[in-house]
């Protein structure tokens, strides 16, 4: 029963998934030929240690190879590259790494699943602590630590995990088509990557595929697309859970007081509720990540977690970096550094953290507006610095809805150049003149790094570093 074998499979693209993707395939004795358009430094020492483990591999172009019976996709290519194209028009499966993870994983893992614009990583993360924190055998596995296809095998000790707290983004779940999850969450849906998938519906069409058949659906209620997907999408005999930053009604997990409380999970529904955490045991402490929170204990508890378990792997979470991390207090100004905002909903989250915010902004903007952020913001502004390659948008959108606010652009270096830390050390001095004593100024670009870094964590790297040197 091991349909791989003697298939003749087509990896599509050398970069993060490729690479175990192919290796997993070979192990199932599938006939492995690897892709990729780029033949370079970084390409060339992967192919050739692929090919020693039995694959053969082009690079410099990318054929649909002959009497191919299934491609595996990067997640990152688009449904309209030349190759993906040619496949779907020769009717060949396409699917994603997430997708080969669940057709290989061991019937009785667990899967629970996190998707949504923003706060995947950190929800991930939190679920995982609080798995171990009650003994469970978990592992969180998507964009950040292990691939998705390593953790459905045995490593080297034979080992497989029990459960996974499995990350997906919206382009793993656009080649997913039959996962189903114990249980699931759409944390949130904004405006992001919309040039890849054609606009915001298709999307957030995307994340509602984790909703599958026989998931327990989590839903933050304060999202009009989270509660949405979960009435369209799934099974309408599994239960939806909302989830809540204030009272929660019967069927809800949310907050009362300083209480995280448990209306969903309990033995008596109609009268009971459980003490779960306090908001002090959640961080970075703002209210976002305390949604956050919640759907990690309300996938922890889907899974019959005990609530001294939740309190205790959220207080044992280590929050990651470039996500709100505070650099450093310099002449009575904070500096934050948040270039984990990537698109305009992470920056709002951030910047409504703040009473006066001097706001480092710009970059790629991927298609997405910015005149909500910023006229939502417009009342928290001391200043803004503006960079990067669609800086003009926001410029304009703080014309138009914040024209009390001084803007200062600053340069990058030449198309192409890296542009090092001269851009920040620039930045940093125009910011630091404009904040006054208890502002906070905030790296929240709302916008990817690429036209100018390598990616986010360099962005961030670069300001921190910058910061240290204002002192
Ligand atoms: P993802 O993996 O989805 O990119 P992260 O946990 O890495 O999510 O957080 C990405 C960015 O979004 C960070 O800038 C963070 O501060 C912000 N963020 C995290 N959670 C939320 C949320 N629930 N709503 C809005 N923004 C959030």
């Amino acid at each position: 029963d091991n349909p791989f074998a003697g298939a003749r499979v087509c990896v599509a693209g050398l970069g993060v998934s490729g690479p175990p993707v192919a290796r997993a395939l070979l192990a199932r004795g599938a006939r492995v030929v690897v892709v990729d358009g780029r033949d370079d430094d970084t390409t060339r020492p992967v192919a050739a240690a692929l090919t020693e483990a039995g694959a053969e591999v082009v690079l410099g172009d990318t054929p649909l190879p002959e009497d191919c019976d299934l491609v595996v996709t990067s997640p990152g290519w688009r449904p309209d590259s030349p190759l993906l194209a040619r496949a779907a028009d020769a009717g060949i499966e396409v699917i994603g790494d997430v997708e080969l993870a669940w057709r290989i994983k061991p019937a009785d893992q667990v899967w629970l699943a996190i998707t949504g614009t923003n706060g995947k990583t950190t929800t991930v993360r939190m679920l995982e602590s609080i798995l171990r924190a009650d003994g469970r055998d978990a592992l969180a596995v998507g964009n950040v630590g292990t691939p998705v296809v390593d953790a459905v095998q045995p490593d080297s000790d034979g080992h497989v995990h029990d459960i996974l707290a499995v990350e997906l983004s919206s382009f793993q779940l656009h080649w997913s088509n039959s996962l189903r999850p114990h249980a699931a969450t759409v944390l949130n849906v904004a405006p992001d990557h919309l040039d890849w998938h054609g606009g915001l519906d298709p999307y957030a069409r995307a994340k509602g595929r984790v909703f599958a058949r026989g998931t327990i659906r989590v839903v933050n209620t304060a999202d009009a697309w989270s509660v949405r997907l979960a009435e369209e999408d799934g099974d309408p005999h599994t239960p939806v859970v909302g989830l809540r930053l204030d009272t929660p009604r019967t069927g809800e997990l949310g907050v009362v007081e300083d209480l995280l409380v448990d209306r969903a999970f309990v033995a008596e529904p109609h009268s009971s509720a459980e003490e779960l955490a306090t908001l002090g045991d959640v961080r970075p402490a703002a209210p976002h990540n305390v949604a956050n929170a919640l759907a990690a204990a309300a996938l922890a508890r889907s899974v019959g977690v005990a609530p001294a378990s939740i309190k205790a792997g959220l207080a044992a979470f280590v929050p990651e970096p470039h996500r709100i991390a505070h650099v450093a207090s310099v002449a009575g100004v904070d500096y934050v550094d948040d270039s984990k905002a990537t698109n305009p909903h992470a920056a709002a989250a951030s910047l409504n953290s703040y009473a006066s915010v001097v706001w480092i902004a710009g970059g790629l903007l991927k298609g997405a507006e910015v005149d909500d952020l910023v006229s939502g913001a417009a009342s928290r502004l001391r200043a803004a610095v503006l960079i990067g390659a669609d800086r003009e948008r926001i410029r304009e959108a703080l014309a138009k809805h914040a024209p009390h606010v001084p803007v200062v652009e600053v340069e990058g270096p030449e198309p192409g150049a890296p542009a090092g830390h001269t851009v920040m050390d620039a930045v940093l001095a125009r910011a630091a003149a404009l904040a006054e004593e208890g502002d906070t100024v905030l790296l929240a670009p709302a916008a990817a790094s690429m036209d100018m870094f390598t990616n986010y964590p360099e962005r961030g790297r670069f300001f921190a570093e910058a910061v240290h040197r204002l002192r």
